[in-house]
């Protein structure tokens, strides 16, 4: 791969932020820590990764754990899953870990996808299955969303026959930011053939407010042995750069996973520092809390400008520009400002993921800074 300017902001994880100064959150009784843009003083609003980074407490879990970085991990996986299995109310045997989520997608896509099985996915998703599943030759078939960026679970039925290994759910789902309702959920997993695997992928799970259309599957499991259900660390917890996630599944299934997992590739400091977030429950009820008021001021800027943006569930918007996607994506990479690639399937909108309010001052400083030009509805 050539190196590029492109490339090289791809492979920048989660960056150095400098710490600014610290604003009470009076309802919550905590302080909360604002960031300035990154160090490298570009705007990465393109990863959906948390802009705040993990707590103080997390950090200190971390700067704890850098000593025992010389070794293996040993008891530590057990500690965390049995944490995990406390939480989600299962047995330890159940829970896999994996180096992020998209290790857990990779081991589901290879444990049920062989045999000329097929991947239905709704479209656009997130790509990294199919594309996983691509690489190994198995057809991925895409059911377009519906009008209202809901999953077509309707249409995904109509297209899962004998010949489906696996269906991939996203919810709440990326690029779109929307959810599909528990019940239609519940209707098309009922009514997939009995030997089809589902996959729940609730990564921005922790952004959802309440709402009766939305019920997690970890916090009310149907009794199915279909279901695998992912979560990360990557988001609300901060730590996309430790790389850490995990599934619940039925005992069979996580063992058919963990045969498949890169030995040792959870490390000791990635495990600690979850064991830390899933201790500091406050700090994820306040960074839901802020998430969704800086997705608030973020729909308010969209207004002011007249622009159009699907209602987002997570931590980041997808906005219509009304302008050729062509014009804007290069304006703001000319001015250091990176949201996600095109996206497929919705070519006249782009992702915005969520930064810190001086990271969203600068793109909508860079945003007003664009000529006037065609409108493209
Ligand atoms: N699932 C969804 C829906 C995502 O958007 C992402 C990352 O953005 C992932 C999974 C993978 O996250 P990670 O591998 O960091 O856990």
């Amino acid at each position: 791969m050539p190196i590029t300017r492109r490339n090289l902001l791809h492979g920048i994880a989660a960056g150095t932020v400098i710490a600014a100064g610290v604003r009470p959150v009076a309802a919550l009784g905590l302080s909360l820590t604002l960031f300035k843009p990154l160090a490298s003083g570009l705007t990465l609003l393109n990863r959906n990764e948390n802009a705040y980074g993990p707590s103080e407490r997390v950090q200190a879990a971390i700067r704890e754990a850098a000593s025992a970085s010389s070794r293996y991990p040993r008891g530590e996986y057990d500690a965390l899953r049995n944490m995990l299995a406390g939480l989600h109310k299962v047995k330890s045997e159940q829970i896999v870990l994996g180096t992020g989520s998209s290790e857990i997608l990779r081991m589901v896509g290879a444990a049920c996808l062989g045999h000329n099985k097929k991947l239905l996915v709704p479209n656009p998703t997130y790509p990294a299955l199919g594309n996983y599943a691509e690489a190994d030759g198995v057809s991925v078939v895409k059911v377009p969303l519906t009008r209202t960026s809901e999953h077509d679970t309707g249409a995904m039925l109509a297209k899962a026959d004998s010949s489906t290994g696996l269906v991939y759910i996203c919810n709440p789902n990326n690029p779109t930011g929307t959810l599909t309702p528990r019940m239609n959920l519940e209707s098309l997993i009922s009514k997939l053939p009995a030997d089809v695997m589902i996959l729940i992928d609730e990564a921005y799970h922790h952004y959802v407010s309440a709402t009766a259309a939305y019920r997690s599957f970890l916090d009310f499991p149907l009794d199915d042995s279909r279901l695998i259900v992912a979560r990360t660390f990557s988001k609300i917890h901060g730590l996309a750069g430790l790389r850490i996630g995990y599934s619940v599944s039925s005992r069979e299934v996580a063992t058919r996973l963990s045969a498949l997992r890169l030995q040792n590739g959870v490390t000791i400091v990635s495990v600690k520092a979850a064991i830390a977030a899933l201790e500091d429950t406050a700090y994820v009820r306040m960074a839901a809390k802020r998430n969704s008021d800086d997705r608030q001021e973020f729909m308010n800027q969209v207004n002011a400008r007249m622009l159009r943006a699907i209602d987002s569930h997570a931590n980041f918007v997808l906005l219509n520009p009304l302008r050729p996607v062509s014009e804007v994506l290069p304006h703001l990479e000319k001015n250091n400002v990176f949201v996600a690639p095109p996206i497929t399937a919705m070519e006249k909108y782009i992702r915005v993921s969520l930064g810190t309010p001086a990271e969203m001052q600068e793109f909508w400083r860079v945003w007003d800074l664009m000529p006037p030009g065609k409108m493209a509805m």
